[in-house]
């Protein structure tokens, strides 16, 4: 990551206030919660010529993941301005540039306001994965299909700032000489993946797996599902087995900073790259206005 631009919220005065600093510069308290704890919500909003893609999905899955951590209510306006002034900056990159955007706990101890920040950076080069394809290993997350439900407090589906579990899944795809993961549940639900959302299609279908998995709703795949529809083309929500993977016509993972990137193999099984519907799946995602 090559961080571009930094702002500052500060919201602990009324309406909150936001400003620019240089992105080398150390403001984060030591005893920040979400550092010490992992304790907070972060989003990544790819930015094309200065405009966030698919803004107020990102901002509303922020919300969604504050109300599941008991967090409070972040006020979309606000983040909403420094999300558009670190794009804006970055508005003459030509390559794909994203803003991370984070709401910590706050500082431990203290009854201290949540500490915000949104950080503009330099996005890897999603073409190399688009081309190629991905070496993808079925990894068990552990939990039920049902943990949601059954244990909310496992946070499964917020995108808190507690991400050592999923880096940790991807060194394992490594060590398996693989580059990406497909989590399961264990009783054999396919989820996601440690950093996107899965796409298969099947007998012409577009299919992912519903957020009630215990999984994040992807932005990404919110997209490429709009413009299927808009295409004409079938698409539906529905639960997915390890069966279902095997015999795919062909399998995506999706995510802002990577786009449709297809499987070219799951766990050393060969998976049909569609170029031509990989290719299609990106124009769209790259013509977004928004
Ligand atoms: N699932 C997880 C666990 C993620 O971390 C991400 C993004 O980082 C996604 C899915 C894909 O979401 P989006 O398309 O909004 O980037």
């Amino acid at each position: 990551m090559k961080p571009l631009t930094l702002h500052l919220l500060d919201l602990s005065v009324p309406g909150g206030t936001i400003t620019r600093h240089d992105p080398g510069e150390a403001l984060i308290r030591v005893d920040d919660l979400g550092i010490t704890r992992g304790d907070g919500i972060f989003e990544v909003a790819g930015v094309l010529h200065g405009v966030p893609l698919a803004l107020e999905a990102h901002l509303a899955r922020f919300a969604r993941s504050a109300r599941m951590m008991d967090l409070p209510e972040p006020d979309l306006d606000l983040w909403r301005r420094a999300v558009l002034a670190a794009a804006t900056e970055m508005a003459d990159q030509d390559a794909l540039t994203a803003v991370k955007f984070i709401m910590t706990r706050g500082i431990e101890g203290a009854d201290s306001a949540p500490t915000g920040w949104a950080l503009g950076f330099l996005a890897d080069d999603p073409a190399p994965a688009q081309a190629d394809g991905l070496d993808v290993v079925l990894l068990d997350r552990g939990y039920r299909h049902d943990v949601a439900d059954t244990s909310p407090w496992l946070l499964q589906g917020a995108k808190s700032l507690a991400y050592a579990v999923n880096k940790a899944a991807l060194r394992e795809a490594k060590r398996r000489g693989a580059d990406d993961v497909i989590f399961l549940s264990s009783d054999g639900y396919v989820l996601e993946g440690p950093s996107s959302t899965l796409i298969a299609r099947i007998d012409g279908t577009y299919i992912t797996p519903p957020v009630t998995l215990g999984i994040l709703p992807g932005t990404t795949q919110g997209d490429i599902f709009a413009d299927l529809a808009r295409r004409g083309v079938p698409s539906r929500v529905d639960t997915l087995s390890v069966n279902d993977l095997k015999t795919a016509a062909a399998l995506w993972l999706c995510s802002s900073t990577r786009g449709a990137a297809p499987i070219r193999t799951l766990d050393g099984r060969t998976i049909t790259v569609d170029h031509k519907a990989t290719e299609l799946l990106n124009a769209d995602l790259d013509a977004r206005k928004g």
